[in-house]
């Protein structure tokens, strides 16, 4: 591979030179970023770069969930998290998402609001009688943000009307939905082009220095200079910045088509842990972190035993039982969590700031958290 070093004139005048703000990470994050940061100074020279070939971190890779909080996982942050931060951060995913829609568009993003369902089965039947007693005060909350009467609601019916099997009760969500996550990551590069944004991808960026008026970014290729840097690298921060996220790996496997699959829309399994949806006529299915918190804290983007055969175990015995599939995808991304679910989105320096720890919702958050960054410069 050629270093900057060898490249022409032309090459390094038209990508390297004269960089206004330069973006680490072809993300939600870095796109909305670069995105928001052109709108606002519209004759910035504004680079993302990418060390992937493809996106490589969640971006590209998540289920497509269009959500902003099942009720079990909701009631789980409030057990843990104090209540202003739980539903401050609710509101930044509905703000997100419609963000989201406002960017891509709904079409591109094959938006389906079908609703999303949170299951409780027989093992978790002790928790149905609080759940229950919960609705109306989620409802309470999530109607201030929204605007939205009923959001939440039981529905005792789901086992029935999908075939799912050891289901007790379900509390259905009703402006969750789901997206197709490779079109909306396509439709953010085409808009960053449009818009006049470089993006390069297999430039990895392995440390920075920033000095009063420029920041000298080390790169697989060489040094380069830029006046601003902004890292939106989410999972992989700490390779970068000394900050509280940690990578959270994330398996997902795909079946073969299904014949008159019932299942339609998005579902939330045991506190949000495990997490399936229709695609067209397969079943996404992702989840079982929880098994092994300690070895899926970790950047290696591989599936192992334990959560796949975890991931099997729910598709036989719970979602598709008597039904004969087969695995057709399988693979691995990573998230960035932290001891809080909020993003972190500051300056570090006067001319780098960082936009990260996305968690389980980034498709909901980030487009928000990219106009955040964008506004600190
Ligand atoms: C399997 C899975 C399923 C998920 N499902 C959902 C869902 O259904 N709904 C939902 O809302 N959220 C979901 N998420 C979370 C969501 O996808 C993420 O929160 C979101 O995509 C984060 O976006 P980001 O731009 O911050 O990070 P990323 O998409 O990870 O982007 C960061 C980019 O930075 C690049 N990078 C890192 N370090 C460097 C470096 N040093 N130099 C150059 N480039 C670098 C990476 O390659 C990566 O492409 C899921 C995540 C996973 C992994």
């Amino acid at each position: 591979m050629l270093n900057i070093e060898q490249l022409s004139f032309w090459e390094k005048q038209s990508y390297f030179e004269e960089i206004d703000f330069l973006i680490v990470g072809a993300g939600i994050v870095g796109y909305s970023t670069a995105i928001h940061l052109q709108e606002k100074y519209p004759n910035a020279s504004i680079l993302i770069v990418e060390r992937g070939y493809l996106p490589s971190g969640a971006s590209s890779k998540n289920a497509g969930f269009a959500c902003f909080g099942s009720a079990t996982e909701l009631l789980d942050d409030l057990d843990q998290m104090d209540e202003n931060t739980v539903w401050s951060t609710v509101q930044k995913r509905w703000e997100g998402l419609n963000y989201l829609k406002s960017i891509i568009g709904e079409s591109n993003l094959e938006l389906e609001v079908n609703g999303s369902w949170d299951i409780l089965t027989t093992k978790n039947a002790d928790k149905i009688p609080f759940v229950r007693s919960k609705i109306d005060y989620l409802n309470q909350q999530i109607e201030a943000i929204t605007g939205e009467k009923k959001v939440y609601s039981e529905d005792l019916g789901l086992s029935k009307e999908f075939n799912f099997q050891g289901i007790e009760t379900s509390i259905n969500n009703r402006l969750e939905g789901q997206i197709n996550t490779g079109k909306m990551i396509h439709r953010f590069y085409q808009k960053a082009i449009e818009k006049g944004i470089k993006v390069l991808f297999g430039i990895d960026v392995l440390s920075f220095e920033s000095t009063e008026n420029k920041v000298l970014i080390n790169i697989s290729q060489g040094e380069i200079t830029a006046r601003n840097l902004l890292i939106c690298t989410n999972g992989f921060a700490a390779q970068l910045i000394d900050e509280d996220v940690q990578p959270a790996r994330a398996q997902v496997i795909v079946t073969s088509p299904i014949p008159n699959l019932q299942m339609k829309g998005t579902f939330h399994y045991d506190q949000g842990y495990y997490y399936f949806r229709n695609v067209d006529n397969r079943i996404l299915l992702g989840g079982g972190r929880n098994l092994d918190f300690k070895g899926e804290t970790t950047t290696q983007m591989e599936t192992t035993d334990l959560v796949m055969n975890s991931l099997n175990k729910l598709l036989k015995e719970v979602i598709i039982p008597n039904t004969p599939y087969s695995i057709e995808y399988k693979w691995a991304g990573i998230m960035g969590v932290g001891s809080t679910k909020a993003p972190i989105v500051k300056k570090v320096k006067p001319n780098v700031g960082i936009g990260v720890r996305m968690g389980g919702m980034g498709v909901a958050i980030g487009s928000l958290i990219g106009k955040e960054l964008s506004e600190l410069f």
